[in-house]
């Protein structure tokens, strides 16, 4: 439970990590057994992505696993192995200096050594009250998460760039149909993967439309009404699943113009490791990873960024003793 009082003091620990999905927990058990005595802001969305979800089937050593259930494993390991998990949501950093400091919103103030930042992204939505509706029962943002559930079905795919491109042809896997529909009339997608869509048996596209309504029977999505960017007349259109691709924001806001961030708000990493633009700062999963955006990879990068700020802190004492050794 939040309190309601802000502590005095700030909170040090040698790391600090910011986020408590794949990537924060991961990050959390690794500098546990490295014996750092980490600590971990939960966040807005304890446990992360992965708990508004319900069946999770490419998490290996589970069959099938409920995302919820499966997160708080998670937390109960980081928990089990002497991971500081704490309830509250940073509002503000400062990575100029170190120590580093964070300040969560209700003034708390947390400093630390090193920081893993695993604070994720969120799928944009298109805002419909009926999307929300049937979220889990058919709408999803996530076709490599949930393309395997809609086989011999008939799905649609909102979007025209890559990821829209790449998620009607993933679902052409599964699909005995797949529509993209698009609100112009080009794609953004680059080339290679437009002459494969369109080379595609499966795949439709339907151009200069957009979602007004999904239509469903209470428990499943069972169509979509489009409305015409050109003036036409609406349409409807029958279908089992939607998957909705029409970008992600990763949730970076706090960090801009302290780290390195490509155009869209991604944190730029040293390629091959976790490593930000600020030395002794480390950023993990989506929050980076505008490509994969999958658990494993998350947990992946969340492994890799407590290892690597293991060794800075290593380094970091090495060099002070160094020095101390000097002035001696
Ligand atoms: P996230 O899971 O996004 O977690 C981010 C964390 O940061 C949250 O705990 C949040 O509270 C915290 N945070 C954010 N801002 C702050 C702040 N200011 N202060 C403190 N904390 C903050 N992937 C799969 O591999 N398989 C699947 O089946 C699958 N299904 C999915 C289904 C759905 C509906 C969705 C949305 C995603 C699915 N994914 C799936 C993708 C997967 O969930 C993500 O790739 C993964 O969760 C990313 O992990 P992460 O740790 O980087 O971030
Ligand atoms: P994106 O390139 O921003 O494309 C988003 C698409 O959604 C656009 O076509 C946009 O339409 C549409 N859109 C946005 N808001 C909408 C709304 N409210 N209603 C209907 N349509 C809407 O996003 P992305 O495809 O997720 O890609 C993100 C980045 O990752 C890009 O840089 C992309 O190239 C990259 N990426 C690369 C690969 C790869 O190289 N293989 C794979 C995936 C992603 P408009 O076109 O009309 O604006």
């Amino acid at each position: 439970m939040r309190k309601t009082q802000a502590n005095s003091e700030p909170r040090h620990s040698k790391v600090l990590i910011i986020g408590s999905g794949p990537a924060g927990y991961t990050a959390a058990i690794y500098a546990s057994r490295s014996a750092l005595d980490p600590m971990l802001v939960e966040g807005p969305q304890p446990g992360g992505q992965l708990t508004i979800t319900t069946d999770v089937e490419n998490w290996p050593g589970d069959t099938s696993v409920q995302g919820p259930e499966l997160m708080m494993r998670m937390g109960d390991h980081a928990r089990a192995l002497g991971a500081e998990v704490v309830s509250d949501y940073i509002v503000d950093v400062d990575l100029s200096q170190r120590p580093f400091t964070a300040t969560g919103d209700m003034g708390d103030r947390y400093t630390a050594d090193s920081l893993i930042i695993a604070t994720g992204a969120n799928a944009r939505w298109l805002g419909l009250e009926s999307e929300t509706r049937y979220r889990g029962q058919g709408v999803s943002a996530c076709a490599t998460c949930d393309g395997f559930f809609f086989r011999n079905r008939v799905c649609a795919v909102v979007g025209g760039g890559n990821t829209a491109v790449e998620d009607a042809l993933h679902l052409a896997n599964f699909a005995s149909e797949v529509y993209l529909i698009h609100r112009r009339d080009s794609l953004r997608a680059d080339k290679t993967n437009q002459a494969r869509l369109f080379a595609h048996p499966k795949v439709k596209v339907i151009w200069n439309a957009e979602v007004a309504g999904v239509l469903g029977d209470g428990t499943k999505v069972t169509g979509v009404e489009l409305r015409s960017t050109k003036g036409e007349a609406p349409t409807t259109l029958a279908i089992d699943g939607l998957f909705i691709a029409i970008g992600h924001d990763p949730a970076t806001g706090l960090f801009k113009g302290q780290l390195v961030m490509d155009e869209e708000g991604y944190i730029t990493v040293t390629p091959g490791s976790t490593a930000t633009s600020v030395p002794g700062v480390f950023a993990a999963g989506d929050v980076q990873d505008k490509h994969f955006r999958q658990a494993v990879v998350s947990a992946g990068m969340g492994c890799m960024a407590a290892l690597e700020a293991e060794h800075f802190l290593i380094n970091e004492a090495a060099a002070a003793a160094q020095v101390e050794e000097s002035l001696a």
